[in-house]
């Protein structure tokens, strides 16, 4: 931006006066011609010689002025760069060469005059000396009004002579003209000021003028809106920078007085427009620029968000202004996903899921049901602990990769947070069963995922509720879906289930199970048994596995495979194996030395930080060895928690006590996790006896497994065997050391393993303590 002072304004200002000295050589030619003619005629009049030398000092001052004139051009075109002061000084070394000069010339008409009334005089020359003088003073007022100087030695220089001239007439009415003269030259000298002054605020004027358009231009074309101001004929006064790039129009097209239209057109042309978008904005836009109103947004063809705003001047025409609002529509875009999507997965959320819902249900209903699935990605937390928790999120998007995916129908997915996700199917065919869309659903997730070069095997629990469309209620299918997801999990994952009104009775059962066993927890009114494991080969008790019993004096006998659960679930697993396990231990202190104590433990105990306290206050309470304890794990709760796991089971181990892996055959059973764990026994799961008297299960299985723990080193029991039949094929199989179940004597109290710890309980016949009715032995 060009700094002004007054300093250099009023230097301008003064070299420009100088300037206009030189700024016409025609004049002094012009002027030299007249002089030459007048005072030729008063010599021609008179025949008086002085009018020729007149002529030729004349026509020498007109000759140098036009020589000086030419030197000043020349000195202004070569002159320096130079700052103010010295503009100032080389312009009054000009100022003076000029008022030299032209005093000289000025002088010779003022001599003229003088000449005329003195000389020689003749009424030709008088009239014709005073037109010279008084015709020069307008010069006077009208060139060198810049100057003060210049006008005083011109006023001087002309006036003197004429003055004396004519006071030296002698007679009255000349000296009183030439007093007369006084107020003449005052009045020129007013007139020379009034008209600097004139000047001066007009050039003043032009320069704030100048400098505030400056200024207004600087900030108008570095505004972030587009700017552009119309006449009452919608015809552009100023655009601004903003405004030219929008529409692509180039800086060399001046756009003053062009109408609206051809900016649109403009934009047309460069494509920023499509035809249809300078229609709309023909039709939207101009009414609004000069009406006003509200603000109009539109989408240019290349995506970018502009809007529109219109002031109308007071008197007519109007101010449009415009701004690119792509970032902030997109910053509200994504506000709106975040609010809506799920991050991870870019799936809708729980909340957004229920407004599509509601969105969907309203469009026109065919006469179908429509279904509600929720999903569940089983042991998430395994594949989270054990391969880290980014290849737990890319299992979660692999997942919903494959959701989005099921292209099958026109369906709902959303991701409700964790491993869980929903999916509505807004309708049915009615000869469809929902098993069929579930087990789609199943089978479609489950398999083996690929992260980051890791091969996962996956499966998943459905859960699947369907309702009327008319009666769809989210919150109630949720709770249905969710107790069929309940159930597929209880049922030992990877499996569908749908909603029956059954799991609604056995939802409040559950609940009412968990209000009264937290009661029983307080009151510590839980009980333990005892269930003989025998040594296959003599026959003796070697060990027994505590169970809990809760008798309910409502409830009657609740199972453990029903409460202990649910005391997982509600947090209260600890309680239950800290009673179990003191109450075990004080009980095995009571029976010969060489049977030992089995207590379960459950995935949760292993996470608790005071587990090994309370082992080894249950040890030191109870006086037992801690070779006497056995504890029984299952593989899942191994799975669930690896790392925790092998660290606890070693500690356990470096005491003494022994660790059987529960159940084996049920689970993963991973043959990498009999090798990797710190183990003593394996316990193969009732399911590999169940049938292996009818031949319904093959014995080679028993036997494989058998062979297998052997192999590693493990001792065998096997458990669940209720029956003579299962007993002696038990018994037959190579490699097994002990036997659990109804077959050799159900959970008992503490004092019967006392007594039935002094016999051998096999062969089988005789010894028999129970029948074989497992319900009413348990
Ligand atoms: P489990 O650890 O597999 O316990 C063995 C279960 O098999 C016991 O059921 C037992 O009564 C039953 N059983 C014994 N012999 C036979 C047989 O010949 N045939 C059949 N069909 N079943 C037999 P119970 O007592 O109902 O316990 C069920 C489950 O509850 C247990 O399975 C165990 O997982 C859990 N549980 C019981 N007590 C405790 C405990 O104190 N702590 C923990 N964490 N879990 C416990
Ligand atoms: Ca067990
Ligand atoms: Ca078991």
């Amino acid at each position: 931006m060009k700094q002004t002072t007054s300093k250099e304004v009023t230097a301008e200002v003064y070299t420009s006066f100088v300037d206009t000295f030189f700024a016409d050589s025609r004049s002094i030619v012009v002027g030299a011609g007249l002089q030459v003619v007048i005072v030729g005629s008063a010599w021609l009049d008179t025949g008086h010689p002085v009018y020729i030398v007149l002529i030729i000092a004349m026509l020498a001052t007109a000759f140098l002025r036009l020589r000086q004139a030419e030197a000043y051009h020349r000195d202004r075109a070569n002159r320096p760069p130079m700052d103010i002061d010295a503009q100032v000084r080389w312009a009054t070394v000009w100022e003076n060469r000029y008022m030299w000069l032209t005093g000289a010339a000025t002088t010779q008409i003022g001599l003229y005059a003088f000449a005329a009334l003195q000389v020689a005089s003749s009424e030709y020359s008088i009239i014709s000396s005073m037109i010279m003088v008084f015709g020069t003073f307008p010069t006077v007022v009208g060139r060198i009004y810049g100057s003060d100087r210049l006008a005083a030695v011109i006023v001087v220089t002309l006036m003197a002579p004429t003055a004396f001239g004519t006071v030296l007439r002698g007679d009255a009415a000349h000296i009183l003209i030439a007093f007369l003269l006084i107020p003449y030259l005052l009045l020129v000298r007013t007139l020379v000021h009034d008209v600097r002054a004139a000047v001066l605020d007009a050039i003043q004027g032009r320069w704030k003028n100048q400098e505030i358009a400056e200024r207004f231009d600087i900030a108008l074309n570095n505004m972030s809106h587009g700017l552009i101001m119309f006449d009452g004929d919608l015809r552009v006064l100023v655009a601004n920078k903003t405004a030219r790039t929008l529409f692509e129009i180039p800086e060399h097209i001046d756009l003053e007085g062009r109408y609206f239209d051809a900016i649109l057109r403009y934009g047309r042309a460069r494509k920023v427009l499509s035809s249809r978008q300078v229609e709309r904005l023909r039709r939207q836009l101009m009414p609004m620029i000069l009406e006003g109103g509200a603000n109009k947004r539109f989408v240019l063809n290349d995506g970018r968000h502009v809007e529109f705003k219109s002031n109308p001047r007071a008197f007519s025409g109007a101010v449009l202004t415009f701004e690119d609002i792509t970032e902030r529509i997109n910053a509200e875009k994504q506000m709106v996903n975040m609010a809506r999507y799920d991050a991870l997965t870019g799936l809708p959320n729980r909340s957004y899921f229920a407004t599509l819902i509601a969105e969907r249900l309203k469009q026109k209903a065919t006469n179908g049901d429509c279904m509600l699935v929720m999903l569940d990605v089983d042991d998430f937390k395994h594949v989270n602990d054990t391969l880290g928790h980014s290849q737990g999120d890319a299992l979660l998007r692999a997942v919903a990769n494959r959701l989005k995916d099921f292209h099958l129908r026109d369906i709902l997915i959303s991701r409700q947070g964790g491993d869980e996700f929903m999916i509505f199917i807004p309708d049915r065919p009615r000869d469809e069963p929902p098993g069929q869309i579930a087990e789609l659903l199943r089978s479609t997730l489950t398999g083996v995922y690929t992260l980051s070069g890791e091969q996962v095997h996956v499966t998943v629990s459905v859960g699947l509720a369907a309702s009327d469309r008319t009666s769809f209620d989210l919150t109630r299918m949720m709770v249905k879906a969710d107790l069929a997801l309940y159930r597929s999990k209880a049922q030992g994952k990877g499996v569908w289930s749908v909603f029956e009104e059954s799991m609604d009775a056995e939802y409040k059962r559950r609940q009412m199970v968990k209000n009264e066993l937290a009661k029983a927890l307080d009151s510590d009114s839980l009980a333990v048994r005892y269930q003989p494991i025998v040594d296959a080969k003599t026959g003796k008790i070697v060990a027994c596995e505590a169970l809990s019993r809760w008798n309910h004096p409502e409830l009657g006998d609740v199972s453990p495979a029903e409460y202990i659960p649910l005391a997982e679930e509600m947090g209260m697993i600890g309680k239950v194996s800290r009673s179990v396990l003191n109450r075990a231990t004080l009980d095995c202190a009571t029976w010969p030395e060489e049977v030992n104590i089995s207590v379960n433990l459950s995935a949760i105990d292993f996470r608790r930080s005071r587990l090994l306290d309370e082992i080894d206050h249950a040890i030191r309470q109870s006086g037992i060895s801690p070779r006497r304890l056995e504890i029984e794990v299952t593989e899942s709760a191994v799975i669930a928690n690896e790392t925790e796991m092998l660290t606890v089971l070693r500690q356990i181990r470096e005491r003494g006590i022994k660790v059987s892996l529960d159940d084996f055959g049920t689970g993963y059973s991973s043959l990498s996790y009999l090798h990797k764990l710190p183990l003593d026994k394996v316990k193969i799961d009732r399911s590999f006896v169940e049938g292996i008297e009818s031949g319904q299960t093959p014995i080679a299985l028993l036997r494989g497994v058998a062979n297998l723990c052997r192999t590693l080193d493990l001792q065998v029991t096997i458990e669940g065997v209720s029956s003579d039949d299962q007993l002696n094929l038990v018994l037959a199989t190579e490699g097994v050391s002990r036997i659990q179940g109804f077959a050799l004597g159900p959970a008992l109290p503490s004092q019967s393993i006392l007594e039935l710890a002094r016999r051998t309980l096999l062969p089988v016949s005789p010894v028999r303590l129970m029948p074989k009715k497992p319900a009413a032995a348990s």
